[in-house]
């Protein structure tokens, strides 16, 4: 029996952060084994809003690779996908672009929040919206079945489920009336797959507002050491004016962190009664939740220090190398079942 795929990934636009832990990083070190999962380094993404800054993105890209291994994803079990060296997702990229209206990309929720907290205006690079469409090609071309993302994932996961069900219907003759299910059974090239959301679909940011993003300077990161813990958990914004007022928990990003990482669950609901009843104040709270948050990250923290330095820079380029192989063999099957859907099997060729 072979074991369902799994797709996800990451964009080297900085380091990971508790974010990424609740929302997708649990999921993947949890379904390691009952999946066959592929980690993909969103790499050629990242030009779409660095374009300028390639070392940047390349040490962004170890830094990925290194908060992964030291979270627990483990290159045995599962593959490591570098997007750069995988030509089939850009040449599916690309026909399956012609499936998508255009409107119907520009209109994509997850796109335009994008825009807006990036501040990228109307001058972002004509590629930028086009990773979308990558994005389905990313999860087609592994064929996964199911996808651990946050819920800002969710609008992309819909298109590339919508696109799925196109290219079987245009190019593999297969029902419209198809259940999502059953599109491989009936002949289609591509299972439709589903978003798996995390324990915590959106984490917020330290700002009390937004995501927690990498891009937003609003994140703690899986590798900040005690002291940037504590220091970014101070300024955690609550909107709460004084220690004695009635605190809210609900939507406060203290009581977030604190229900998402305090192992004690006793003393976070009393925690929680002492601060509705204004017995504590705000600085108490942020102390405690930011020891949690650094216990937690304690061991995780240690594992990544085995990779640190040139050593581990090299480690980790050797990791990536020894994966693209793996990775090249399950997308050019892909990408042949598709040319051949499409009448395009003119050429074999040789990547692996
Ligand atoms: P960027 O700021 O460059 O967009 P990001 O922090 O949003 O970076 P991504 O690489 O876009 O990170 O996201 C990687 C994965 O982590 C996605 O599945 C995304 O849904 C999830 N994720 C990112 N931030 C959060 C968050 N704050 N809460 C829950 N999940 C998140
Ligand atoms: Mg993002």
């Amino acid at each position: 029996m072979t074991k369902p795929r799994i797709l996800t990934g990451d964009t080297p636009t900085g380091r990971l952060h508790l974010g990424h832990w609740v929302g997708s990083l649990e999921n993947r070190v949890r379904l390691q084994d009952e999946y066959d999962c592929y980690f993909l380094i969103a790499n050629m993404h990242a030009f779409t809003t660095r374009a300028e800054k390639p070392d940047d993105i390349r040490r962004d890209t170890l830094e990925i690779v290194k908060d992964w291994i030291a979270v627990g994803i483990d290159p045995e079990r599962s593959t490591l996908v570098l997007q750069t060296e995988i030509p089939a997702i850009a040449e599916l990229t690309w026909y399956f672009a012609m499936l998508l209206p255009f409107n119907r990309v520009m209109r994509n929720p997850t796109l335009k929040a994008e825009i807006e907290a990036k501040d990228l205006g109307d001058h972002y690079s004509f590629g930028f919206p086009l990773y979308a469409v990558g994005q389905c090609a990313d999860i087609l071309a592994f064929r996964a079945e199911l996808v651990p993302v946050g819920e800002d994932q969710e609008a992309h996961i819909e298109m590339c489920r919508e696109v799925a069900r196109r290219f079987n219907h245009v190019y593999c003759g297969v029902d419209s009336t198809t259940k999502d299910e059953d599109y491989v059974a009936k002949g289609g090239v591509f299972p439709v797959p589903k978003a798996k959301l995390g324990r915590i679909a959106r984490l917020v940011g330290t700002d009390g507002k937004q995501k927690m993003s990498k891009s937003l300077n609003n994140a703690i990161f899986l590798s900040d050491e005690t002291n940037e813990i504590l220091k970014k958990c101070k300024k955690v914004v609550t909107g709460r004016q004084s220690a004695t007022d009635p605190g809210v928990v609900e939507g406060n990003a203290l009581f977030q962190y604190a229900s998402a990482f305090m192992k004690d669950t006793a003393r976070l609901a009393e925690l929680e009664q002492l601060y509705k009843a204004g017995q504590i104040g705000d600085g108490a709270v942020k102390e405690e939740v930011g020891r949690a948050i650094d216990a937690f990250l304690a061991p995780i923290r240690d594992k990544r220090k085995s990779l640190d330095g040139k050593a581990g820079d090299e480690r980790v380029v050797e990791i990536l190398r020894d994966h693209i192989a793996r990775a090249n063999r399950v997308a050019e099957e892909t990408l042949r079942m598709a040319k051949a859907a499409m009448k395009l099997d003119f050429g074999p060729r040789q990547l692996q």
